[in-house]
């Protein structure tokens, strides 16, 4: 059994509204032993996409140090309780060397247990928004993540392990995919997933967003980009996450997807690091146990927690 959830946010995270302690009670009740709180800090979030987001997502690190020291004493014994950050990686040449310095500043500013280093913003937007997707196929918006993400990875070091490598699957708009769907020529896609009404073909949007996720994205239209991240990440000594979200958002497999992790082992990865990006505390630990066969399958035989920084590999 997995025994740590270690990719968790709490109401410091703009999108979150949970009581770090509700998270503490939630990872007990479900058996495990600990896990590392990992709120976003993702500097110069680009404005607009704070404003419809409700917030910047950062958060007064002294204030967030204190508190979850706090409760780490008061759960001594019952949880090991470990205390992490998602800092959010910018490729843009006017923010890099100034998050890059600014991160490095961050990190050091207390003894952290573990940082993510994650993606979520480039050309000064966050592509969960549609504009992003705007006159792009769904493979042009990914091709220009997955490129931002290799250079993030050449540039940063101060972070442990790469967040949701291929999560932006998630976010890619209806017209995006069907701008990819006509280029493929899968259009049979959706008939399968049309409903009749009217004597037409009528698509449910929820299901139609879903669909690129589901069943056109292939790691393999990727392939160099991503074997370059995952060189670089091995090489560096850093942590690639299965981050169990994409099974809660019905996409069918975590991020990143199984190719990815077979290729990452074959590369001679090892170190496995295991969230489930819970923003609720019902959706701690989600799915872990399907992460748990999935790396088995894979060949792996441990995953990895981290203390003030430094890997402690745990048997699956
Ligand atoms: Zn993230
Ligand atoms: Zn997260």
């Amino acid at each position: 059994m997995i025994l740590y959830d270690f990719h968790l946010h709490t109401f410091f995270s703009t999108d979150s509204e949970e009581k770090p302690e509700n998270m503490i009670e939630k990872a007990l009740a479900a058996g495990l032993k600990g896990l590392c709180f990992t709120d976003h800090m993702d500097l110069y979030f680009p404005e607009e996409c704070s404003k419809k987001s409700g917030g910047d997502f950062t958060f007064d690190v002294d204030e967030y140090y204190e508190r979850i020291s706090e409760l780490k004493h008061r759960y001594l014994g019952r949880a090991d309780i470990r205390i992490g950050m998602e800092i959010g990686l910018r490729d843009e040449p006017e923010l890099k060397d100034k998050c890059i310095k600014e991160y490095e500043e961050l990190t050091a500013k207390y003894p952290f247990d573990f940082i993510i280093g994650s993606t979520h913003c480039l050309e000064n937007i966050d592509p969960y928004w549609e504009e992003y997707w705007y006159e792009r196929t769904a493979e042009e918006g990914l091709d220009r993540y997955f490129d931002a993400i290799d250079k993030n990875v050449s540039d940063y070091d101060c972070f442990d392990s790469l967040g949701h490598l291929d999560y932006l699957v998630r976010y890619v708009s209806q017209e995006a995919t069907l701008r990819s769907i006509k280029e493929k020529g899968l259009e049979r896609l959706l008939l399968d997933e049309g409903r009749k009404g009217n004597g037409e073909d009528v698509y449910d949007p929820a299901v139609l967003k879903r669909l690129y996720g589901r069943k056109i994205y292939d790691p393999a239209d990727f392939s160099d980009q991503i074997d370059s991240i995952l060189k670089k990440i091995i090489d560096k000594g850093k942590a690639l996450e299965i981050n169990t979200a994409g099974l809660k958002y019905g996409l069918g497999f975590a991020h990143p997807k199984r190719e990815i992790l077979e290729r990452y082992r074959e590369l001679g990865g090892e170190l496995i690091t295991i969230g489930s990006d819970a923003h609720m505390e019902q959706h701690l630990a989600y799915d872990f146990n399907m992460a748990e066969e999935l790396l088995r399958s894979l060949g792996y035989r441990y995953y990895f927690i981290y203390k003030e920084r430094k890997p402690q590999g745990l048997k699956l």
